[in-house]
C-alpha cells in the first residue's frame, strides 16, 4: 500500500525530498506557504559541494542539468584587508567542480520540474497521533491527515513543535543584505574588485562579503556583532538611514569596499539565529524534520547542502527501505543528527573566527579550508 506523504516547505530540503520521491514513482503532497514560486526574491547564490548537494542532485537525476547551469568560476575567493590590500586571491582550476555556485532561483526551478506544489498553503500546526500518522492544520482552518508529515519549513518551522520544544536562539551576529544590479555595466570598478566569485573583508568583529550571482547581480552582506535589539528604533525600510548607520559602523575602511554599501539599493536585516549544535528529539511516529527546521546553523556554506542530501536520503529510505517506513525514518534521523552535529560544530566555530576580535583568525580559517 502507498503511504500518504506530505512535505511542508518548498525550499532545498522539501523540493529535493519531493523530487527523489517523484523519481521513485511515489506520490507526495508539497505544501508551501508562498502563493507562487516568485512571490519573494529567491535569495543569493549557493555553493553545492561534491559529496553533499551535488550527491543529492545525482540521486534526483539532475546532476548533468546542475553542471550545465552552475558556475565553477564562482568558487573564486578574494580577501582584502580593511585598507583595501589584497591578502588572498584564490581561483579554481578550470576543471574544479568541488563547490560550483548556482543561483537559488535556478536551483529551485531545476528541482521544481514536474512537481505539483500546492502554493499558498500555510501550515499552522502538525499534530501527531492521528491513527499512525499526523494531522496538518492549515491557516484557512482546514485539516488533512497523512501517514508521514515531513517538516522542511525552515528556521521558524511550524512542524518542529510536533517533535521538539526547542526554538532558535540569536548568535550575537547580525547581518544586513543588499544587492547591486548589472554590476559589470553600472559599477565596472566594483565588478573587477569582486572578480568571478566572492570578495571578503574582515575587520574587528565585523565583515563585508560580496558574492557574484549570475547576470551581473551581486549580493553584499555586512556582518557584525550587535545586541538583537540594536535596530528596534531604526526604520529598516529607510535605505538611506540603514546605509548611513552601516557606513558609520565600517568607518575608516577602504573607499571601494564601502562603495559596495553605498551603491546597494535596499537593505534586508538578517540577525543570525541557530538551533543548539546537537539538536535531537525523541522519535515521533508520523512526523520528522529536514534541513533548517532540524538543525539551523550559521550560514557558512553547509545548510542547503545538508538540507538537500537529507531530502534525497529520506526519500530513498522510505521508498526503497525494507518494511515499516517508520523504521526507515528512525534510522534516517540518527544519520541526519550525527552529520548535522558535525557541521553545526564546524560552522559555529567558523562564525566565531570570521566575525571575531582578531581578523587574522578569519584569514587563518580560509588558509585551512582553501590551501593554495
Ligand atoms: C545569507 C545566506 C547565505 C547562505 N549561503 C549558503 C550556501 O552558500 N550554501 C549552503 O549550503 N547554505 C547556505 N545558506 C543556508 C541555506 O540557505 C539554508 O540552510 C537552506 O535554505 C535550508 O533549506 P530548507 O529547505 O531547510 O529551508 P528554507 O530554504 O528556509 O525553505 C523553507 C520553505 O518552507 C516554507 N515555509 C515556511 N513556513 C511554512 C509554513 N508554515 N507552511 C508552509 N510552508 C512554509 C518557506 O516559504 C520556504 O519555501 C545560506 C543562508 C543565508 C541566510
Amino acid at each position: 500500500m502507498r503511504h500518504r506523504i506530505a512535505v511542508v516547505g518548498s525550499g532545498p530540503a522539501g523540493l529535493t525530498f519531493a523530487r527523489v520521491l517523484h523519481r521513485h514513482g511515489h506520490p507526495v503532497t508539497v505544501l508551501e506557504r508562498d502563493p507562487a514560486p516568485d512571490a519573494r526574491p529567491p535569495g543569493g547564490t549557493l555553493d553545492l559541494h561534491e559529496g553533499l548537494g551535488q550527491l543529492a542532485l545525482d540521486k534526483a537525476g539532475l546532476l548533468a542539468d546542475f553542471q550545465a547551469l552552475s558556475r565553477p568560476e564562482g568558487q573564486a575567493m578574494r580577501i582584502l584587508d580593511t585598507d583595501g590590500t589584497v591578502l588572498r586571491d584564490w581561483r579554481p582550476r578550470p576543471d574544479d567542480r568541488a563547490n560550483p555556485e548556482i543561483d537559488r532561483g535556478q536551483l529551485r526551478d531545476l528541482l521544481l520540474g514536474p512537481l505539483d506544489v500546492q502554493w499558498g498553503q500555510g501550515v499552522t500546526q502538525v499534530v501527531p497521533g492521528a491513527g499512525d500518522g499526523a494531522q496538518v492544520h492549515f491557516a484557512d482552518g482546514r485539516q488533512e491527515t497523512f501517514d508521514l508529515v515531513v517538516g522542511a519549513d525552515g528556521a521558524w518551522s511550524r512542524t518542529r513543535p510536533a517533535v521538539s520544544a526547542v526554538t532558535p536562539h540569536y548568535t550575537g551576529v547580525t547581518a544586513f543584505e543588499t544587492s547591486l544590479e548589472d554590476v559589470d555595466t553600472r559599477h565596472p570598478d566594483l565588478a573587477r574588485l569582486i572578480g568571478d566569485g566572492s570578495l571578503a573583508v574582515y575587520g574587528v568583529n565585523r565583515a563585508i562579503v560580496a558574492q557574484r550571482n549570475s547576470g551581473g547581480h551581486v549580493k553584499v552582506y555586512a556582518q557584525f556583532r550587535a545586541p538583537l535589539d540594536r535596530y528596534t528604533d531604526l526604520d529598516l525600510a529607510d535605505a538611506e538611514a540603514v546605509r548611513s548607520n552601516l557606513l558609520a559602523l565600517f568607518d575608516g575602511w577602504a573607499a571601494p569596499v564601502l562603495d559596495l554599501l553605498r551603491h546597494g539599493a535596499a537593505f534586508v536585516h538578517r540577525p543570525l539565529h541557530v538551533l543548539p549544535v546537537a539538536h535531537t528529539w525523541t522519535h515521533v511516529r508520523g512526523v520528522t524534520l529536514l534541513g533548517d527546521a532540524a538543525h539551523l546553523m550559521p550560514p557558512l556554506g553547509a545548510g542547503a547542502n545538508l538540507a538537500m542530501l537529507e531530502g534525497a536520503e529520506l526519500a530513498e529510505s522510505v521508498t526503497t527501505g525494507p518494511g515499516d517506513p517508520d523504521e526507515a525514518v528512525r534510522a534516517f534521523e540518527e544519520r541526519m543528527w550525527a552529520r548535522a552535529e558535525r557541521w553545526a560544530r564546524i560552522t559555529t566555530a567558523g562564525l566565531d573566527r570570521l566575525v571575531s576580535p582578531d581578523p587574522a583568525a578569519a584569514l587563518a580559517l580560509f588558509d585551512e579550508v582553501q590551501p593554495s
